[in-house]
């Protein structure tokens, strides 16, 4: 248990971290919903939306750092809060030569471990299975220096892969420096860090939206309500309680994007792109629609989701495309949830004078 943990205890009584656990004890409880249930869920189409954003941020840094690199060259991959190894497919996709996983969650580590193994099994009975060797670790990347418990504390990353959780980090400012640290410090000059996360001016305006006096707004999926003065926003520690209808319920904290490229620069990363999910979807829906009409599972939807059709909004309805196929409809409340988010990316370079 790492709040047993001596090493834990010293750290979050200087750091300001006193959420930490709450976030670890809500994901370790997170039970994982089986297929039927999966389909039944109000934030369906959105997961998997979100998946397909993963999907095509971690393709689209991946081809750049294999254009740097030969044939035969080792890609070694950091997932930081893996949580339950959603991205393993990902990685597997990217044929990676080493991966590793640590997330706050010991359940989540676990199972991600196991997951990695059976997707090993596999592999090896497949005559054209691909096989990357990984590492697993339970650890909190806001506290601890992550490459101290790498097999190799010497080893270069090529990505470092944060997907939905660097927001967790702008707690305080030592923890959003030590997890800014653990993203940067064992980077190659030219590799990328790549992150989902919340956008803190998306979501100000829709508080403000709300009326002079809101302390929280949403839907029938989400809910944001804030615990902190809205007036005099504090670049750390300003936190708000996120709830999504069945996945998350626990405290987040807004990430100041300024700030955030500061402490990026401070660690020798370069901020190279910043984009709202409503854009990246649009930029990339070219490249990404076969993928995206695949992962959006159309086959398998519930038909009793179309049975109210006006509550769904059409993707290419929002930005007016001309032939998306009728696949991948959020509902409006999952299109409003889903747009809360934006991709960020850096790039290592050779000292933090270059960034
Ligand atoms: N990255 C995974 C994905 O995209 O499927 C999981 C995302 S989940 C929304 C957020 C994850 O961040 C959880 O697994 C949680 O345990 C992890 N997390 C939150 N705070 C953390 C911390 N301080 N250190 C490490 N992991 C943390």
């Amino acid at each position: 248990n790492l709040y047993n943990d001596e090493e834990y205890l010293d750290a979050s009584s200087t750091s300001g971290a006193a959420n930490t656990h709450v976030v670890a004890h809500h994901y370790n409880e997170l039970k994982e919903a089986g297929r039927r249930e999966r389909h039944k869920s109000k934030i369906y189409f959105m997961r998997n939306f979100n998946n397909w954003i993963k999907s095509m941020l971690i393709n689209e840094y991946m081809a750049k750092i294999k254009q740097q690199k030969r044939v035969g060259d080792a890609l070694r991959v950091l997932d930081m809060c893996c949580g339950k190894g959603g991205d393993l497919l990902n990685w597997d996709k990217a044929t990676i030569s080493h991966l590793i996983c640590t997330d706050i969650a010991e359940v989540s580590v676990e199972q991600c471990q196991r997951r990695y193994q059976e997707a090993l099994q596999r592999a090896e009975k497949s005559k054209f299975g691909h096989k990357f060797t990984a590492e697993f670790f339970a650890c909190d990347s806001t506290l601890v220096r992550l490459r101290e418990r790498y097999k190799d504390a010497s080893l270069q990353l090529n990505l470092v892969s944060c997907q939905f959780a660097f927001h967790y980090c702008f707690e305080s400012f030592i923890q959003a420096d030590c997890m800014m640290r653990n993203a940067a410090e064992c980077l190659e000059p030219g590799g990328y860090f790549i992150a989902t996360i919340p956008d803190a001016y998306e979501i100000m305006r829709r508080l403000k939206a709300a009326g002079p006096d809101a302390r929280s707004f949403g839907n029938d999926v989400y809910n944001i309500e804030f615990e902190c003065d809205t007036d005099a926003l504090p670049l750390f520690g300003a936190k708000y309680q996120f709830h999504l209808e069945g996945v998350v319920d626990c405290p987040e904290f807004l990430v100041h994007f300024p700030t955030l490229v500061k402490l990026g620069r401070k660690h020798g990363l370069q901020l190279i792109k910043r984009s709202t999910f409503a854009d990246y979807y649009s930029d990339t829906l070219t490249q990404g629609r076969q993928l995206l009409q695949r992962m959006s599972g159309l086959e398998t939807v519930h038909p009793q989701r179309y049975n109210n059709d006006e509550q769904f909004v059409h993707l290419r309805k929002v930005f007016g495309t001309q032939r998306f196929a009728p696949v991948g409809s959020l509902s409006k409340s999952e299109w409003e949830a889903t747009t809360l988010y934006l991709v960020c990316a850096f790039k290592k370079c050779k000292n933090s004078w270059d960034a």
